[in-house]
C-alpha cells in the first residue's frame, strides 16, 4: 500500500455539454473517461458514493484499463467534485497547532494558545461548490480581509451512526482539496460565529477530484501546501492535524449520523495571510493553489 496515494482511482464531476456527469481518471490523471462510456449508471458522484465497494472499484478499474477515446482532462470543465453537498460542510477549526496560534497572534494575544481538549467544529454553507478553474468572488463591497485555507476533505462513503475510532476509515469514501475562504473581520464580527465569514458565495473551492481512501495510509501521511501568485504560503502535511480523521468521524458521530457524501474539512496548516506581518490577504486578480500529495492542485482566481 502507498501511503503516498499514486494508485488510487480518482472520479471528477464535468459538463460534457448536456450536464454533469460523473467520469474516472485516468492512472496518469490526463484523461477523463465518463462512468457511462465504462458501462456503469452513476449519474452523480453522490450516487457512485453510494453504491461504492471494493468490488466496484476493481471493475471500474479493470474497465478503465481496456478503455479508449477519453477526453483530455484539460479539455473537461470541471464541476466541484459535489457540485452541490445536501449538507453544509463539516469544518474543523485551529486543528494543526501551529496555525492555531496564528489567530491569537493576528489580534497581538499571541501567549494565549492552549492545546484544545476538544475539536472545534463549524458549518461552512455551500451554494453551490466552486470547482477547480472557477472564480472566487472578491466580495470586496464587504471585506478587505480576504484569506485561503488549504485543507484535506473527507468524503463520508456511508452512513456513519455511533462509530469507534477503530473503525472510523471503513466509513470514508476518499479525501479532495478544499479551500476554506475566509473574510477575517466577518469571522471575528458577528459573535465570534464563523459561519457568515466563512460562508459567503463562492467560498468553498473543492476538487479538481476525490481520490478514493483505498491507497491512502490511515492517517493519511499527505504533504499540504498553498501557492498565491506562485509564493509558497502553506507548506505542512496532513500527519500534523491536532484531532485526527478518526477522532473526528467517532466524535461527531455519537451524536450527529454523518450520510454518504457529506464533506469534513479537517483544518488548515499555518501560513494563511493573517498570519504574516503585515497580513498577506487576497486581492482581485491573485491566484491561490491549493495542492495536496496524492489528490491534486486545485487552483481559483480571484475575481
Ligand atoms: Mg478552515
Amino acid at each position: 500500500m502507498s501511503s503516498r496515494g499514486n494508485d488510487e482511482m480518482k472520479y471528477v464531476t464535468f459538463n460534457d455539454g448536456n450536464g454533469h456527469v460523473v467520469g474516472a481518471l485516468s492512472k496518469d490523471g490526463a484523461v477523463v473517461y465518463p462512468l457511462a462510456q465504462l458501462g456503469f449508471d452513476f449519474k452523480t458522484m453522490v450516487e457512485l458514493i453510494e453504491g461504492y465497494s471494493p468490488e466496484v472499484e476493481k471493475d471500474i478499474e479493470a474497465k478503465l484499463e481496456r478503455a479508449a477515446n477519453g477526453l483530455s482532462i484539460d479539455a473537461a470543465t470541471l464541476a466541484a467534485p459535489i457540485p452541490q453537498p445536501a449538507h453544509d460542510i463539516i469544518c474543523l477549526g485551529s486543528n494543526y497547532v501551529a496555525h492555531a496560534k496564528e489567530g491569537p497572534s493576528y489580534r497581538g494575544r499571541e501567549n494565549e494558545y492552549v492545546l484544545p481538549e476538544k475539536a472545534t467544529y463549524f458549518t461552512k454553507r455551500v451554494n453551490p461548490a466552486v470547482a477547480h478553474g472557477e472564480s472566487v468572488p472578491a466580495h470586496v463591497d464587504i471585506t478587505s480581509s480576504l484569506d485561503y485555507e488549504a485543507e484535506l476533505a473527507v468524503v463520508i462513503g456511508k452512513r456513519a451512526d455511533h462509530v469507534s475510532k477503530e473503525d472510523a476509515y471503513n466509513y470514508i469514501f476518499g479525501y479532495t482539496i478544499l479551500n476554506d475562504v475566509t473574510a477575517r473581520e466577518i469571522q471575528r464580527g458577528h459573535g465570534g460565529q464563523y459561519f457568515f465569514g466563512k460562508s459567503l458565495d463562492g467560498f468553498t473551492p473543492m476538487g479538481p477530484c476525490i481520490a478514493t481512501i483505498s491507497e491512502f495510509s490511515s492517517p493519511p501521511d499527505l504533504d499540504i501546501k498553498c501557492r498565491v501568485n506562485g509564493e509558497l504560503r502553506q507548506d505542512s502535511n496532513t500527519r500534523d492535524l491536532i484531532f485526527d480523521i478518526a477522532h473526528v468521524i467517532s466524535d461527531l458521530s455519537q451524536g450527529i449520523a454523518l450520510d454518504p457524501g457529506d464533506i469534513i474539512a479537517t483544518g488548515t496548516p499555518s501560513g494563511v495571510g493573517m498570519g504574516f506581518t503585515p497580513p498577506k490577504f487576497l486581492n482581485v486578480g491573485d491566484i491561490v493553489e491549493c495542492e495536496i500529495e496524492g489528490i491534486g492542485i486545485l487552483a481559483n482566481p480571484i475575481v
